[in-house]
C-alpha cells in the first residue's frame, strides 16, 4: 500500500478527508458501498472490559442485538438461497435455537448485571462458555462451543456495526455493503448478506485463495493488500473501490463518486447481467491455426456459474468444487442432502461429462462447525483427502452421494491432495466399502472413472507409478506452485513468491505432459487459475498441455487466442521460457509474445 503520509495519517485517525490507498486487485471491477466489518473471532475475546452506569439501557440493547440477528439470519436463508443453489431451507436453524438458548441469556445478563457494556458482557460470556466447554467430555457437545461462540461474534458484529460514530453518516439498510476483513474466510463469506454485498477488502488474501475464487464466482470486486483496513474504515462507512487501478477511497467526496459514477453503473450492470443462455452453440474444441484441437472445460465453484459457463459455448465440468455445500451449513450435510444438492448439477450438466472432486476442506476452508484445533500450518495440515482418511465415516456418507448420482450420468470422481500410492489404495477401498454398502442395501449406484489432482510435488515424482491406479489426471496450478515453492496461496506478504509463470512450474507442468503421455488413454487436464492465464497459454501449450479448464469469464479470450496460435511457435516459446533462469525474465519472454502476436 502507498499514499502520501498526510493522507495516510488522516485515515489512519478516521478523518473525514479524502485520502486513497493502494491494494491488489484481485477480482475485477468497481463499487461502491458501506462498510460492513466482519471482525472474527479475536474481536470478540480480546474486548477491553468497561463498565457503565445504565444496566437497564446495555439490557436493551442486548434484546434490540439478538432480534437484530434473528431477521438478519431470516433475511440471509433467503439471500443465500437466491443466490447459491447449493443451499436449502433451515441451514441457519442452529442459530436461531441457540439465540434463544436460556443460558446464553442467563450467562450474557450476569455479566451486564454487574454493569459491564454490552460488548464487554458478550466477550465475559464468551471466555466463560469456553472455559466450561472444554472440560466435557462428549465430543459433540464440547465442540458446540464454535456454535456458541459464532452467535456471540453476530451479536458482537452487529453491537458494532449498528453504532455509527458521531461523525458518521446515517446508516443506510438498503445500501450495497462492501466486506471488509483481515482475511476473508469462505465460512464468513458465505453467511454475509450476499445479495447486498458489492465488494470485498481485506487485508491480506491471494488471488488463488478460495475466498478469491468464490468472490470470482459472484463477480464480486475483491481488492487485498490493503494494510490496517480494520482500523481505517469503520463500520457504515462508505468506501470507493477501483479494482482496475487498485485504488481504494474510503470517505469519498459527492464529486469523486460523481466521477466514478459510469464506471459504477458499467460494473453493477455487468454483475446484474443474466449469466447467459442454456443453448448457446457449444464450442469447446478451438484448434490452433494448424490444426491441433485443444479442450475447453469450465471450473464450476457454485452451481450459478452452469448457465454462464453453457453461454460461452461450453459443455463439459473440468471441476467441481463441492466444498461449498459444507461451507453454507451448520453441520456435516447428511447423504440425501448431499445427493439432492449434486443431483441439481448432474441435472443442470444435461448429460456433458462432469468431474466432481471430493471434499477438499481445510487449509483456508475448514468448516466452521468442526473443531479443528489450532495448527501451525493449515495448508500441511489436516486437509483435503488427510481429511476424508481420517474421517472415514464423513468420506463414506460423501462418496455414496456421489455414486449414487453416477446413475445414468456423465460424472467422474476425484480426489484432492493426493501424495503418494498409499493415498490412492486409501480412498479407493473407501470407494469400495461405499460401492458394497450401497448394494447390499439395493440402492442404485454407479461406478464412475477416478482421477486425481496432481497438486502435490510428491505426486508429480510418482506419477508413473500412480497413473495406472487412475483413469485422469488433472493439475491443480494452485497448490502446485504454494507446496512447490513452500509459499502460502493465501498470503499477500509473500505473493512475489506464489509465481505461477516460473521456468520450474512450466518444466514441471512438461515432464506431468510427458509422463502421461506414456499412458493412452489416460486424460489429463489443467484446472489451476493458470489454465485461464493469456500470457502464459501458449507456454502452455508448448509444454504439451491440451485440455484446459477454467473459470467460464476466461473461456471466450483463451479461444480466440488458441485459434491465433501455431503449434511450433508454441513449442519454440515453451523452449525458450523454461531455459529462463526467473519468473521476471520468463514473463518478459511471454509478454514479448503476447505483443508480437498483436
Ligand atoms: C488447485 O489447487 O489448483 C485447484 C484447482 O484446486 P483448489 O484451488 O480448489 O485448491
Ligand atoms: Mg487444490
Amino acid at each position: 500500500m502507498t499514499m502520501d503520509k498526510k493522507s495516510s495519517e488522516r485515515l489512519a485517525a478516521g478523518g473525514r478527508e479524502v485520502g486513497y490507498l493502494e491494494g491488489t486487485a484481485i477480482v475485477l471491477g468497481v463499487c461502491y458501498g458501506q462498510c460492513m466489518i466482519l471482525a472474527g473471532d479475536d474481536a470478540l475475546m480480546n474486548v477491553t472490559i468497561e463498565k457503565v452506569n445504565d444496566i437497564e439501557a446495555e439490557k436493551r440493547r442486548f434484546a434490540e442485538a439478538v432480534e437484530n440477528v434473528r431477521n438478519q439470519l431470516k433475511n440471509a436463508t433467503k439471500e443465500v438461497q437466491d443466490v447459491l443453489a447449493e443451499t436449502d431451507e433451515g441451514i441457519f436453524d442452529m442459530y436461531e435455537s441457540l439465540l434463544d438458548d436460556p443460558s446464553l441469556h442467563e450467562k450474557v445478563n450476569s455479566f451486564l448485571d454487574e454493569s459491564m457494556s454490552l460488548p464487554s458482557a458478550l466477550c465475559m460470556a464468551a471466555r466463560s462458555f469456553q472455559s466450561s466447554f472444554q472440560h466435557i467430555q462428549d465430543t459433540y457437545i464440547r465442540e458446540r462451543i464454535l456454535d456458541v461462540k459464532d452467535v456471540l461474534i453476530r451479536l458482537m458484529d452487529d453491537v458494532r456495526n449498528a453504532e455509527p460514530a458521531d461523525d458518521q453518516e446515517a446508516i443506510d439498510s438498503t445500501m450495497p455493503v462492501v466486506l471488509v476483513a483481515r482475511e476473508l474466510f469462505p465460512s464468513q463469506f458465505l453467511s454475509a448478506p450476499l445479495r447486498r454485498v458489492c465488494g470485498i477488502i481485506c487485508e491480506t488474501g491471494g488471488a488463488t485463495s478460495h475466498a478469491a475464487i468464490l468472490a470470482r464466482a459472484l463477480r464480486i470486486p475483491m481488492m487485498v493488500n490493503l494494510h490496517d483496513i480494520q482500523n481505517i474504515v469503520s463500520a457504515h462507512d462508505k468506501v470507493l473501490v477501483d479494482c482496475r487501478a487498485g485504488l481504494c477511497f474510503p470517505r469519498p467526496s459527492a464529486r469523486l463518486i460523481k466521477q466514478y459514477q459510469l464506471a459504477l453503473n458499467i460494473s453493477r450492470r455487468s454483475r446484474q447481467a443474466p449469466l447467459g443462455v442454456l443453448q448457446a452453440q457449444v464450442d469447446d474444441h478451438p484448434a490452433t491455426m494448424d490444426g491441433t484441437a485443444l479442450q475447453l472445460r469450465g471450473n464450476i465453484t457454485l452451481f450459478s456459474e452452469l448457465p454462464a459457463m453453457h453461454s460461452v459455448g461450453i459443455r463439459e465440468i473440468g471441476l467441481y468444487r463441492t466444498e461449498f455445500m459444507f461451507l453454507i451449513r451448520n453441520s456435516i450435510p447428511d447423504e440425501d442432502t448431499q445427493y439432492r444438492v449434486l443431483k441439481r448439477l448432474v441435472d443442470g450438466a444435461d448429460g456433458a461429462p462432469i468431474v466432481i472432486r471430493a471434499l477438499d476442506i481445510g487449509g483456508d476452508k475448514s468448516l466452521p462447525y468442526i473443531q479443528w484445533g489450532s495448527e501451525l500450518n493449515p495448508s500441511l495440515g489436516w486437509r483435503g483427502l488427510r481429511f476424508l482418511l481420517t474421517n472415514p465415516e464423513i468420506a463414506h456418507t460423501h462418496l455414496r452421494a456421489i455414486l449414487r448420482n453416477c446413475v445414468n450420468s456423465n460424472v467422474r470422481l476425484m480426489f484432492p491432495m493426493i501424495s503418494d500410492m498409499s493415498d490412492i489404495i486409501s480412498i479407493k477401498a473407501l470407494v469400495k466399502e461405499a460401492k458394497d454398502s450401497l448394494a447390499a442395501e439395493g440402492v442404485p449406484y454407479g461406478s464412475p472413472k477416478i482421477g486425481m489432482m496432481v497438486e502435490l510435488p510428491s505426486a508429480v515424482l510418482a506419477l508413473e507409478s500412480l497413473l495406472p491406479e487412475v483413469d485422469f489426471v488433472s493439475i491443480g496450478t494452485n497448490d502446485l506452485v504454494q507446496y512447490f515453492f513452500a509459499v502460502d496461496r493465501g498470503n499477500s506478504r509473500v505473493t512475489k513468491w506464489f509465481q505461477q509463470c516460473h521456468p520450474l512450474v512450466f518444466k514441471i507442468l512438461h515432464f506431468i505432459c510427458t509422463t502421461v503421455a506414456k499412458f493412452p488413454g489416460k486424460d489429463l487436464e489443467i484446472c489451476g487459475e493458470l489454465a485461464g492465464n493469456i500470457s502464459a497459454l501458449p507456454a502452455l501449450i508448448g509444454a504439451g498441455l491440451r485440455t484446459f479448464s477454467m473459470n467460464p469469464a476466461s473461456i471466450p479470450n483463451v479461444r480466440d487466442y488458441i485459434r491465433k496460435l501455431r503449434l511450433d511457435d508454441c513449442e519454440e516459446l515453451y523452449q525458450r521460457v523454461s531455459e529462463a533462469n526467473t519468473a521476471e525474465q520468463a514473463q518478459q519472454i511471454l509478454d514479448d509474445f503476447a505483443e508480437s502476436m498483436r
